[in-house]
């Protein structure tokens, strides 16, 4: 025999289903693409209010829809990023969208805080922060809305995505992905949207709108400086240098392949890849010799460094942007080098002033630095990062070194003995994000990330024991 509680469940469960269907028949053929920043503002207002009416369940069924809508659909996105873009690799376009659609939390990542006393209970909850701009990179435009949109929809927020205008119809095709595996979901839509031809100016209607209560930026210095400068709460997820300190106790050959690997994931476009390895003088050939015998990392004469060197440094001194995220062998063809398809990375021993060990290269040309001992390794690993809070890395057996490196850089993500990749959760602990908040200090952003605080106090009353 039924009880109440089952009688009621079902009931909930009817009347929810027929909300779900007249949502979906009202909006059919609607795909969260907004011509002006207005129209997709004044939606999401109204759908944050609609999402925030729903039980967590059904959040947790929109998350899910989401998840597996980015794996089903993770082939075509990853072609459309590589075509469009033309940055980074295929097959690691698919490792980063596996990542992000099954490492990044959901609801579980605003669980509450309880806490009783003699003076009774306090419960703190993570609460929605309304409708977020969320401004998007060209590097990965794929993985970034997938980790953007689980996230910040888990917190029950709306977003409003304004990608990068080189990467608009791989960015809204993605948005409308996930658009539609919440509509299909029950949920409501217009809580994911993107504008239809995103520009800097849309970006800054965006970070003006007075109904957009948080700016997200995932990018380079200067659109960091454009949210934090808006006066209204902020998160910055900047460039990087990341270095990687190899010292004498390492173990040299699992250094020198996680280097390659790590360095050449993507093409060097993740923000988190390092940019430059710096090695203590004794083991420095043993390391480079190593990374050789991976046979996917291509060791360049001092006069083809130079050749590469004047290639992607231009005569201002800033990276080439024609050869980021190219593949080794289209960048080394231009200097007459053919390699064949094993190759993944250029090497090239360079002194520590050479412009490739300061500059954010995004290419899979990774200079290497010889230091006389592992202290001198720090001051300049230290300097390379550039205050810039990002990612450091380091190959090391001695726990002191270690710990002094890692309190001397000050990093984000600091990785011990492992590709930098393995710090936002592939091949490593912990959830992944492709906003990694260093200026602002939030870390590998989550759906806690996208909340404001808010606190319920029960006076004399809940405590049982
Ligand atoms: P980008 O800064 O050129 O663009 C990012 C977004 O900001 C785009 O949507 C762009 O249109 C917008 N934008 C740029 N300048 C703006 C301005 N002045 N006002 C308003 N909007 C502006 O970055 P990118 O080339 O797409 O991405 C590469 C850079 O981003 C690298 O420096 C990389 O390290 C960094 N990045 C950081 C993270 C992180 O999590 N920290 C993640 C990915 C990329």
């Amino acid at each position: 025999m039924a009880t109440n509680e089952t009688i009621i469940s079902s009931v909930v469960q009817k009347v929810l289903e027929q909300l779900i269907n007249e949502e979906k028949t009202l909006h059919q053929g609607f795909n969260g693409v907004y011509d002006t920043v207005d129209e997709a503002v004044e939606n999401a207002v109204e759908s944050q209010k609609k999402l925030i009416a729903m039980p967590l369940e059904a959040r947790d069924k929109m998350i899910a829809g989401m998840r597996k809508s980015a794996l089903d659909n993770n082939e075509m996105i990853s072609k459309l990023a590589v075509r469009e873009t033309k940055l980074g690799r295929y097959e690691d376009k698919i490792r980063e969208n596996i990542l992000c659609a099954t490492k990044t939390p959901g609801t579980e990542d605003i669980q509450p805080i309880a806490k009783s006393g003699d003076n009774g209970l306090m419960l703190l909850e993570y609460a929605p922060v309304g409708v977020i701009g969320s401004l998007t990179p060209i590097t990965n435009p794929t993985g970034t809305l997938i980790h953007n949109g689980i996230s910040m929809i888990a917190a029950g927020n709306a977003v409003v995505f304004n990608a990068h205008p080189s990467a608009r119809e791989t960015s809204t095709k993605m948005a409308e992905i996930l658009h539609q595996a919440i509509v299909d979901a029950g949920g409501p839509p217009g809580l994911i949207s993107s504008i239809r031809n995103p520009t800097i100016e849309t970006a800054k209607q965006i970070i003006e709108h007075p109904k957009i209560n948080m700016l997200v930026a995932t990018g380079g210095k200067p659109v960091v400086k454009a949210v934090l400068s808006s006066g209204k709460k902020a998160i910055g997820a900047g460039a990087g240098n990341p270095p990687v300190l190899v010292d004498e106790t390492a173990h040299i050959r699992r250094a020198a392949e996680c280097i390659v690997d790590g360095a050449s994931i993507n093409n060097n476009i993740f923000c988190t890849c390092e940019k430059e390895v710096i090695v203590v003088d004794e083991v420095a050939d043993a390391l480079i010799k190593f990374m050789q015998e991976t046979g996917k990392a291509y060791l360049l004469a001092p006069e083809e460094a130079d050749k590469i060197t004047k290639l992607v440094v231009n005569s201002k001194g800033k990276i080439n942007i024609e050869y980021i995220g190219k593949d080794v062998q289209v960048i080394l063809k231009d200097i007459g080098i053919e390699l064949n398809e094993k190759y993944r990375l250029a090497i090239l021993d360079v002194p520590k002033d050479h412009p490739l060990v300061w500059l954010e290269q995004m290419m899979p040309i990774i200079p290497i630095v010889r230091v006389k001992d592992v202290q001198e390794g720090i001051r300049l690993a230290v300097e390379l990062e550039q205050g810039n809070r990002h990612t450091a890395i380091m190959h090391s057996t001695n726990v002191d070194n270690m710990t002094a490196f890692a309190r001397a850089v000050q990093t984000t993500i600091f990785v011990k003995n492992g590709p930098a990749y393995s710090g936002i959760g592939l091949g490593g602990e912990g959830h992944t994000a492709f906003t990694i908040a260093g200026p602002t200090g939030e870390g590998l952003t989550s759906a806690r990330t996208f909340t404001r605080q808010r606190r319920c106090t029960l006076v004399e009353g809940f405590r049982i024991i």
